[in-house]
């Protein structure tokens, strides 16, 4: 009898921009970024194909920018369910969209089961029990992570030693898969909008795993996802600063470190 083939954690962004401007993003959102988005068709393309692969996966972490963005998130969501019955589905948002969904994606969401992941910044703390309460309301449960800092990594250099940096690297079991692309961290998918914003021409393709190639089977996948990748040369010892709003055309430093390989 062939064995159930499982993943711990995978991390779906439907949404590329966002209602808030954190500054030193680790998803590189900034002020003004045009919309985009997954359509429900490239969305439901790579989750049929990712459970052609595996079977059940433990957690399935909807990101954006802001996925509540997102104007077929109810859609989204139900078809996910479908095809992931028993997985813990989980909306990780800023909050502060939450009172303007409507009645329909607030029902849709309690009947798929779906767990609302507040991340709450300093400029939600007044209204979460207030969102708490809405969202209780409606059945829906939530979980909320308090945070007060950022940290930024990225070490334009790239000459940490990449084993040694991911050794202690809390982002190594953040595995991500976007329009057919699988990285076991957001960073390769992500240095594309820092290219964008720093006319910079880091390429990290050699890091991502195109899931649709039909030759890549469950072995593959989790191969890949759990091992160190050139990428890791990017990165460096965190450095924490208050979270705060970021500014208009924002600098290189609110996300790179100076001089401080591993
Ligand atoms: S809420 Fe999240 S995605 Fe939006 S700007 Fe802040 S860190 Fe980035
Ligand atoms: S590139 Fe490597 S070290 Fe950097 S965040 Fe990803 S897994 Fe961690």
């Amino acid at each position: 009898m062939k064995s159930i083939t499982k993943f711990d954690v995978l991390g779906l962004p439907i949404v590329d921009h966002c209602n808030l401007n954190c500054r030193g993003c680790y998803h590189f959102c900034t002020q003004g970024q045009k919309p985009s988005f997954r359509t429900l068709d490239v969305f439901l393309k790579d989750v049929k194909r990712f459970k052609e692969l595996v079977d059940h996966v433990n957690w399935i972490k909807l990101y954006g920018g802001e996925p509540l963005l997102h104007p077929q998130l109810k859609e989204c969501v139900s078809s996910l369910r479908e095809i992931y019955p028993y997985s813990e589905i989980c909306l990780m948002t800023n909050g502060l969209l939450i009172k303007s969904l409507d009645r329909d994606t607030l029902r849709v969401l309690k009947d798929s089961n779906v767990k609302m992941d507040i991340t709450a910044y300093p400029v939600l703390e007044k209204k979460l029990p207030d969102i708490i309460n809405f969202l209780h309301q409606y059945g829906i449960r939530t979980n909320v992570n308090h945070i007060s800092e950022f940290g930024r990594r990225f070490n334009k250099k790239g000459d940490s030693n990449p084993q040694e940096i991911y050794k202690n690297c809390e982002m190594k079991i953040c595995h991500y898969l976007q329009e057919g692309e699988f990285t076991m961290c957001p960073l390769p998918i992500f240095i594309r909008r820092y290219n964008e914003l720093f006319g910079t021409n880091y390429d990290m393709s050699c890091d991502i795993l195109n899931i649709h190639d039909q030759n890549v089977k469950y072995e593959d996948l989790v191969a890949f996802a759990n091992r160190y990748h050139d990428c890791c040369k990017y990165c460096g010892e965190t450095e924490l600063f208050p979270w705060s709003i970021g500014v208009n055309n924002p600098p290189a430093s609110d996300w790179e470190i100076e001089d401080k390989k591993l």
